[in-house]
């Protein structure tokens, strides 16, 4: 028998599962299908995100900079602590329970929304019609809907040269769960699981972390003077990142993990205890469709659609890491709500062109809209303003004082176009670059605006003023007129 809703989604990640929440809200009979079991096999909710990305990640990155601050940081405050040990299981503890916690938060908004949870994979087919196979081989259900929201995200690309081997050659979801502390941790490539991750393990003891980078240039999407700062600081913290390298071959041996990679200086060899791959991801489309149906990918195997994420079948949509686009979670989050108020007949629509980005390191780098390098090349004249956090007052008392924050604005209009930032709680900082954008603030409006002092947000306000030659506390070369 077929099971009827409104609207099916295929994938229960912050997609998908957002989607189906926004669906339900606007009185829609609502089935989520979703085939993630956690280490325990278990079905939960949450996809990528909350059990093996950002959620996971992120709270590894809070412990390893507790750990930092309290080993080496809190001497400065003229706070002395002695005997300060690691206890990497109570750690890892703590993240599976926050993961665990929140995975169940989404269990529960699914029964509050009268959303149906249904353990399985997907399978799209002609007649919008979406075959149910449960993992343990029970009867498949077919379930039928006017609207199919495809939201199935993303896996990690793999290397031939660097096969995946136990627990010594691991991509992100194995380097969140390391047993012990590597002393020496490769990791290939300095994008953001890698700087992110290899931030983690160097805080949390590694001696050697050394990224191979296959790139000349460094996290080239960000701003290149950020880029710059980044590369220096990291470097500085013992993140030993190597551009224009090539990794040739991988062998495990015994517990080691020996690497033969090139680079312009000829091939080399080094030994690692482990290496994580982290060179991307890729659509997670397999299986997911029946040819028949007729749905067309683009040439990198993305669900093809257009800017309102409608594929080239009438009623089937697709959001997240599985269509063009950045792979953020907040990304495809927005795109599962204007595709349900699509679907409800509503205005909806997605901001291309703002969606902040953040790497969580330490420093925090995080960026919204043009860069420089961007608007150079495409000759757009702009203005820009820039403001270090050294003369941040609050930023001095919290002892995370390096980077800064530069805005972009228009040189005609004022119109801001960009904000670009490094420095403590930038994660943060780039929710109010990102509003301002939004409503379409000049540099000027900001500069009018009052922040309170003494906060991280001032320096914003700062770099403002800056576009304008007018910071109040950096001296800037006197305008001359
Ligand atoms: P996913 O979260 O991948 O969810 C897709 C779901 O669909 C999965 O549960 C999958 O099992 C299911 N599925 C797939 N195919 C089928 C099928 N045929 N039938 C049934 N179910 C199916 N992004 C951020 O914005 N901030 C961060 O800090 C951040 N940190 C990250 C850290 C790491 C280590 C990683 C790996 C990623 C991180 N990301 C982060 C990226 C983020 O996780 C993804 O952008 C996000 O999860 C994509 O959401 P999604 O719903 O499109 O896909
Ligand atoms: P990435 O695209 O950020 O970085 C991959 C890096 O690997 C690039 O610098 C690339 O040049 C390099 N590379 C590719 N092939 C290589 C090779 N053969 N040898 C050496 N280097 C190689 O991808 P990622 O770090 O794997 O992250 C995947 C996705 O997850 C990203 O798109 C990102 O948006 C998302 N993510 C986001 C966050 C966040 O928002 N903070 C955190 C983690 C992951």
């Amino acid at each position: 028998m077929t099971e009827q809703y409104d609207v099916v989604v295929i994938g229960a990640g912050p997609a998908g599962y957002v989607a189906a929440i926004r669906c339900a809200q606007l009185g829609m009979r609502t089935a989520c299908v979703d085939q993630w079991t956690n280490q325990d096999g278990k079905p939960v909710p949450g996809g990528t995100c909350l059990n093996t990305g950002c959620i996971p990640s992120k709270s590894l990155l809070e412990s390893s900079e507790h750990y930092t601050r309290v080993n080496h940081e809190l001497m400065d405050h003229g706070v002395r602590i002695s005997g300060v040990q690691l206890d990497l299981e109570a750690m890892m503890a703590r993240k599976n329970r926050i993961v665990g916690e929140l995975t169940k938060g989404i269990e529960q908004l699914f029964t509050a929304n009268g959303i149906d949870w249904i353990q399985g994979h997907g399978e799209l087919r002609a007649g919008h019609e979406v075959r149910v196979r449960a993992a343990d081989g029970k009867k498949a259900r077919a379930l039928q809907a006017e609207n199919i929201i495809l939201a199935p995200g993303s896996l990690p690309v793999e290397l031939a040269q660097v096969p995946l081997s136990g627990e010594r050659v691991v991509d992100s979801t194995g380097a969140l769960a390391f047993a012990e502390v590597p002393q020496r941790l490769g990791i290939v490539g300095a994008g953001v699981i890698g700087l992110e991750l290899g931030s983690v393990w160097k805080r949390l003891g590694a001696e050697d972390v050394v990224i191979l980078e296959a790139q000349d240039s460094f996290l080239p999407i960000a701003d290149q003077q950020v880029a710059k700062e980044a590369l220096r600081t990291f470097t500085r913290q013992g993140l030993e990142i190597q551009l224009g390298t090539r990794v040739t071959a991988c062998k495990v041996k015994g517990d080691k993990v020996s690497v033969r990679y090139q680079n312009n200086d000829g091939d080399h060899e080094a030994e690692f205890d482990r290496l994580i791959v982290a060179v991307g991801r890729c659509p997670n489309t397999t299986g997911l469709v029946v040819d028949e149906a007729g749905l067309l990918f683009d040439e990198w195997g993305f669900i093809h659609v257009d800017e309102q994420c409608l594929t080239n079948l009438p009623g089937v949509y697709a959001i997240g890491d599985a269509v063009r686009g950045p792979m953020l979670a907040h990304k495809g989050s927005e795109e599962g709500v204007m595709v349900a108020e699509r679907i409800a007949g509503n205005a909806g629509q997605v901001n291309y062109a703002v969606i902040p980005s953040v790497v969580y390191t330490q420093p925090e780098i995080a960026w919204v809209g043009e860069t420089e390098q961007g608007l150079k090349a495409r000759g757009i004249a702009y203005r820009s303003g820039v403001f270090p956090f050294a003369a941040s007052g609050r930023a001095r008392a919290l002892g995370d004082s390096g980077g800064f924050i530069k805005l972009l604005a228009d040189a005609e209009t004022d119109r801001i176009l960009g904000a670009h930032m490094i420095g403590p709680r930038c994660s943060e900082l780039v929710a109010e670059a990102v509003l301002a954008m939004e409503l379409g603030a000049s540099a000027e409006d900001i500069a009018l605006t009052m922040f309170a002092h003494p906060t991280l947000s001032e320096a914003f306000h700062e770099a403002a003023l800056a576009v304008d030659g007018r910071p109040i506390h950096i001296a800037q070369a006197r305008k001359k007129g």
